[in-house]
């Protein structure tokens, strides 16, 4: 899939539409869920245009690749979760439940979250 400079986080990025900002680097960008899962879930985003997690993985610079979990950890610790415990979560696909197609990592956290939550085998 090509990426579609026109999805809601490329326009969040721009400044074209606000966000809740929770922290910003070089290469990353992190902001509340507008539809939160969990007392705290942010979701942490590369400033380079990449549709998904494979295409990150496959595309970015190292030097990305770095700044962009760097951002994460930090994002933890400003949030607030890096000591209670959090679930890092990225859709890849459609058919993962990807509704938007700009890469991005979920930091969900605030609360007990259960057991793993792995799709059962067929
Ligand atoms: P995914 O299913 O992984 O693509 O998740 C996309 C997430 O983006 C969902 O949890 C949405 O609630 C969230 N979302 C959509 N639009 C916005 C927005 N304008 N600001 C913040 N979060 C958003």
């Amino acid at each position: 899939m090509a990426y579609d400079n026109d999805n809601i986080f490329a326009k969040i990025l721009r400044g074209e539409i606000p966000c809740d900002k929770v922290h910003e680097t070089e290469h990353a960008l992190a902001f509340r869920d507008i539809a939160p899962k969990t007392p705290v879930h942010v979701l942490v985003i590369p400033k380079g245009a990449y549709v998904d997690a494979a295409d990150f993985n496959a595309r970015a610079s190292d030097v990305e690749k770095i700044g962009f979990w760097q951002a994460v950890h930090e994002t933890t610790a400003i949030a607030g979760v890096d000591g209670s415990g959090f679930r890092l979560t990225t859709n890849n696909g459609a058919s993962a439940g990807q509704i938007v197609f700009h890469f991005h990592v979920h930091i969900n956290g605030g609360r007990p979250l259960g057991g793993g939550k792995q799709p059962k085998g067929e």
